[in-house]
């Protein structure tokens, strides 16, 4: 046994529990590529119907999913609109560009997390030969751990239809952004025409994302999902952990949600830190400057990783105890004290 760490990274870093390992080595599989796997099909279902499309198709990664998306919605020379803050935008190495040709239109993020329906408005091209083509409206919920509130979804969608465009919804955390709001996951995807939903993330499976849409842009999706590479054989194996993820591990993200409200209140009792307010799992925390070397050396010390800096990360997801996070607090509150009495 490795000794035990509490990361506080990222929602990616959580491990699969005996049960989903045990539902995994169960699974019963077939040649994806074939569309032979019981146990993809059945995730593609299942995800489909809990969130309330017609079809899924089970892609190895979110950003291959978000990737394919893209790709079906937007042409060589279209363009989709999406916030500066963006995983589509800043976080997959420019793919929708270097692989599709698709211009992104990066839009200023609010503090909430959305983009304003009047900069939508404004960004979106009129019909002319200069311009690229507008095409998508691509949002993100969660997004740095906010909820995109389900009036803003309403209208920003809505008005993107009335301007002729599609709309994908990066759903990496939309189960998050689901039980925060106590709505049903139908609820919370309903104005997108496409969604991708990671089960990597706080779910719990080792790897794997959804593709969700209508059945005609899914089957086009497959073609795409095997030129990237995508297209798995026996893969079963990885679907069986994700829909284990869907059935088990999505009500209980409200305790992560409760970890990371707890790790706010302890560390907002430092006097050093300016602390924000957890919408659900994720958080930042603003820390002096000059303690940032020294404070990230002493959780290392203490067996904690987190993402530190001047705007530390703070994550919770299912290997988070609360035990973990009343550590925390203390090793936060031993070292500012240490700190303050050195200065
Ligand atoms: C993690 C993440 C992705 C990509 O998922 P990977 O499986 O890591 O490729 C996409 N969007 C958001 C918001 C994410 O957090």
């Amino acid at each position: 046994m490795s000794e035990y760490w509490i990361d506080l990274r990222s929602d990616t870093v959580t491990e699969p529990d005996q049960a989903m390992r045990a539902a995994m080595a169960a699974a019963p599989v077939g040649d994806d590529v074939y569309g032979d796997d019981p146990t993809v099909n059945l995730l593609q279902e299942t995800a489909a119907e809990m969130f309330g499309f017609e079809a899924g198709l089970f892609a190895p990664s979110g950003t291959q999913s978000n990737l394919i998306a893209l790709l079906l919605h937007c042409a060589r020379g279209d363009e989709y609109l999406v916030g500066q803050d963006a995983h589509t935008y800043k976080y997959e190495g420019g793919g929708a560009a270097v692989l599709g040709s698709i211009q992104p239109q990066p839009i200023a993020n609010q503090p909430d997390g959305s983009i304003a329906v009047s900069d939508i408005a404004h960004y979106i091209k009129p019909d002319d030969m200069h311009f690229a083509r507008s095409r998508l409206l691509a949002l993100e919920n969660t997004i740095g751990g906010k909820v995109l509130g389900q009036d803003y979804i309403a209208e920003a969608t809505a008005f993107a239809r009335s301007r002729g465009l599609a709309t994908h919804l990066d759903g990496a955390r939309i189960c998050n952004a689901a039980v925060k709001q106590g709505i049903s996951l139908r609820d919370a995807a309903v104005g997108f025409d496409s969604i991708s939903v990671c089960l990597s993330k706080g779910l719990g499976a080792p790897v794997g994302s959804v593709l969700l849409g209508p059945k005609e842009f899914i089957e086009r999706g497959k073609r795409w999902r095997k030129m990237l590479g995508g297209g798995m054989r026996q893969a079963g194996i990885l679907a069986a952990a994700g829909l284990y993820a869907l059935e088990h591990n999505v009500e209980r993200l409200a305790e992560d949600h409760a970890n990371a409200a707890r790790l706010s209140m302890g560390l907002a009792e430092i006097e050093e830190l300016q602390v924000a307010t957890p919408q659900t799992n994720i958080f930042y925390v603003e820390v002096p400057p000059e303690a940032v070397d020294s404070l990230r050396a002493a959780l290392l010390r203490e067996r904690i990783r987190a993402t530190v800096g001047q705007h530390t990360r703070l994550v919770t997801h299912i290997n988070t105890t609360e035990r973990d996070v009343d550590h925390v607090i203390a090793v936060f509150t031993s070292f500012f004290k240490d700190w303050r009495a050195a200065r």
